[in-house]
């Protein structure tokens, strides 16, 4: 496969894998499930001429079908159980006076943590991230409810950027050397294989996802492909949770700008009061922000940090281009919000599949079973180089 060797190990550089991919798919004794991040639908027209931020849910469903794939799973309902998790993990912290919180599901993002602060480790979410939460759930929960052999099973997973490729072979995600998700395709590369494979992706007829268990998703995991969707779609829960009523204002317009950091403050309640929460997307603007926490002059409960400026929507698997970066990005996450906007249930509490998973499986969340599979630690290794803080953040989160 194609090499792009952007660092001196070369580890980092993207690695075509569709012929992985090919191979699962044309071997019978293996069960194929694949999975599409929230932001993938909305980027991924682009690479055959649609308009930016054309909706294509439906015929990416359509196109895994056509490769062949045993089942159709979708990112957004694990971005609603990562909701779950994070969000009770939150407000358990927040009883203890722990503050902030970071979220963990930007690997780009994690990786900078562990290699430049490490002492900052502490503070982050041990929610894995929507990809990893989908993969062990998949090999899990899934072959239990619908008779399969969990062993036959491989997860591809279709994502918007390199960071995911490093991400699904850090050692504690992968248990007895069974990772939890198998092979990491990017836009370009899934686009690849489609061309590969003679699919004609424009004249597909859109496609519904059908499996009961794990592809029904809320306008809050929607959200989750775009800066600030993550901090709105966790406030919508962890109000319901410690109020017992939805949250009316649903969206936060406070976080929804391109600017580098954003904060709001949402009232809870009485008992915990105010949240304050942040977000920051790019370099400059976490190190800020990281920076802040370290120093103690910062007062957050709560921060999301996504490596990509727009967030992944614009990451560094799909198509991007500096010229157009703010119109193409903007239209994407506009597709977003609308799908929010439009979405049956807007809380991840409230998607039924969600439901389902933890009354016949987890239990509740952060609970015992759901903390072996849904939570995971983070190391030091903080990296002894001369590289500058902006080259060590370019290689980990992987804009080729
Ligand atoms: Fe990947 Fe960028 Fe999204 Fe982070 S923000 S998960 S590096 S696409």
């Amino acid at each position: 496969g194609q090499c792009v060797l952007v660092c001196p190990t070369g580890a980092l550089g993207e690695r075509d894998e569709t012929d992985k991919v090919i191979d699962y798919l044309y071997d019978p004794e293996i069960i194929t499930v694949v999975e599409f991040a929230p932001a993938i639908r909305v980027g991924f027209g682009e690479e055959f001429g649609l308009p930016p931020g054309t909706n294509v849910q439906g015929q990416i469903i359509a196109a895994c079908r056509r490769l062949g794939f045993d089942v159709v799973l979708d990112t957004n309902f694990a971005a609603d159980v990562v909701i779950m998790e994070e969000g009770t993990e939150l407000l358990s912290r927040l009883k203890r006076g722990v503050r902030p919180t970071f979220t963990s599901c930007c690997p780009g993002w994690i990786n900078f943590a562990e290699r430049h602060y490490p002492e900052i480790l502490p503070y982050l979410s041990t929610t894995k991230s929507p990809q990893q939460v989908l993969g062990a759930i998949a090999k899990s929960y899934l072959p239990e409810r619908m008779g399969l052999d969990g062993k036959r099973i491989r997860v591809v997973s279709i994502m918007p950027c390199t960071a995911k490729k490093d991400e699904i072979v850090r050692p504690q995600l992968v248990h007895d050397g069974v990772p939890e998700i198998d092979v990491v395709l990017t836009t370009r590369e899934f686009a690849r294989l489609l061309k590969r494979e003679g699919i004609d992706f424009r004249s597909l007829e859109p496609s519904e996802f059908d499996n009961p268990f794990m592809s029904a998703f809320s306008g809050a995991g929607a959200i989750f492909g775009t800066t600030g969707g993550v901090m709105e779609a966790a406030l919508r829960t962890i109000y319901y949770v410690v109020n017992g009523r939805e949250l009316e204002q649903v969206e936060l317009s406070q976080l929804r700008g391109f600017e580098g950091v954003r904060a709001a403050t949402v009232d809870l309640n009485s008992e915990i009061g105010a949240v304050k929460v942040a977000m920051a997307h790019g370099l400059k603007p976490t190190r800020q922000i990281v920076e802040a926490v370290l120093a103690g002059t910062a007062d957050f409960d709560f921060i999301e940090i996504m490596a990509c400026p727009g967030g992944c929507v614009d990451g560094g698997g799909t198509l991007r281009s500096k010229k157009h970066y703010l119109n193409h990005a903007q239209k994407r996450r506009e597709t977003l919000f609308a799908i929010d906007r439009n979405a049956k249930a807007r809380q991840s509490h409230n998607n039924p599949q969600v439901q389902a998973l933890y009354r016949d499986f987890l239990g509740s969340p952060n609970s015992e079973k759901a903390h072996k599979l849904l939570h995971t630690r983070y190391t030091d290794r903080r990296m002894e180089t001369t590289w500058t803080v902006s080259e060590i953040w370019r290689e980990l989160t992987m804009s080729t």
